[in-house]
């Protein structure tokens, strides 16, 4: 029984009440088309350095006695396997963020600490990218949320401004308090991102200019964590950008008082 007939017929009982279940059906579809829509996705992704992985060990079987070329190759696998793993963990991240019980902590958060752990733990891509990793406005607020997820969300804007900037340019990590809200601003003086691409780069996999965005070995998925762990805030991300000039991408959240006495307690880690 097509249950599009039995709403359908459930008309004649009062239209309200259709229109809801119609609204709901729709909604339905439209989740599992997403959910479908993710699975495709990336099953295809998965299978291009999967597919390299295993040429490379193959190409390393016939290459035996060349040692140059066997640690060409070893090389190679050990970038895609890095790859893969970094695939793998923001695919994990993104369908717990998509699930309904995404963001399970409902903590208060220190967000000058979330962006500390975020700085820190992309010193090391600054450092070997040539680029000057600072820290800007430093106020102390809180929001509530899941500490890890939004040190994951700003630490996913600090590696693309990283990636996407030339060596001997500035990444600035900020906060900064407007009334009930809460910004972390980072701003980079990287490459820019063309306007038409402005809505976009939030999807699952897009990526601004492929082939340039493929070499930095990223995987798409970044900003769209990003977006759904501040959705999960009640909070919304807004991008500022110039192509040739840089970018600022601004988290804005719901802010709460800190907790009494409390101003010295650490960001809740898992
Ligand atoms: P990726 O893993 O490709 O970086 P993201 O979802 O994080 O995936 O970003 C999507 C695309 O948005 C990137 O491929 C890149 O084209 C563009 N982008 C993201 N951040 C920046 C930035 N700071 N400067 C320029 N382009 C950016």
């Amino acid at each position: 029984l097509d249950p599009r007939l039995v709403s359908a017929r459930a008309s004649v009982l009062g239209g309200r009440l259709v229109l809801l279940i119609l609204r709901d059906i729709t909604e339905q579809e439209r989740l599992e088309q997403v959910r479908r829509d993710f699975v495709a996705n990336t099953s295809h992704e998965l299978k291009t350095p999967v597919g390299a992985v295993i040429l490379l060990a193959e190409a390393i079987e016939s290459a035996a006695d060349d040692p140059d070329q066997v640690r060409d190759f070893a090389a190679r696998i050990s970038a895609e396997a890095i790859r893969l793993g970094q695939l793998t963990r923001r695919i994990m991240s993104l369908s717990r963020l998509q699930a309904s019980d995404g963001v399970t902590e409902t903590e208060p958060v220190s967000i000058d600490e979330v962006v500390a752990a975020s700085i820190e733990a992309h010193a090391v891509q600054a450092e070997s990218a040539g680029v000057e990793l600072i820290r800007g406005g430093d106020r102390r607020a809180f929001v509530r949320g899941d500490a890890q997820t939004l040190i994951e969300a700003v630490g996913n804007l600090i590696a693309n401004a990283i990636a996407y900037s030339p060596a001997g340019s500035r990444v600035g990590a900020g906060v900064k308090i407007d009334g009930e809200t809460v910004e972390i601003a980072i701003s980079d003086q990287g490459i820019g991102i063309d306007e038409a691409d402005r809505e976009r780069i939030f999807e699952r996999f897009y990526r601004a200019d492929d082939a340039r965005s493929r070499r930095t070995g990223g995987t798409g998925l970044g900003l769209s964590i990003v977006k759904h762990a501040t959705q999960r805030h009640g909070g919304e991300v807004r991008l500022w950008s110039r192509p040739g000039r840089g970018s600022t991408f601004t988290i804005v959240l719901p802010r709460i008082d800190g907790p009494a006495g409390q101003d010295e307690k650490k960001a809740k880690k898992k």
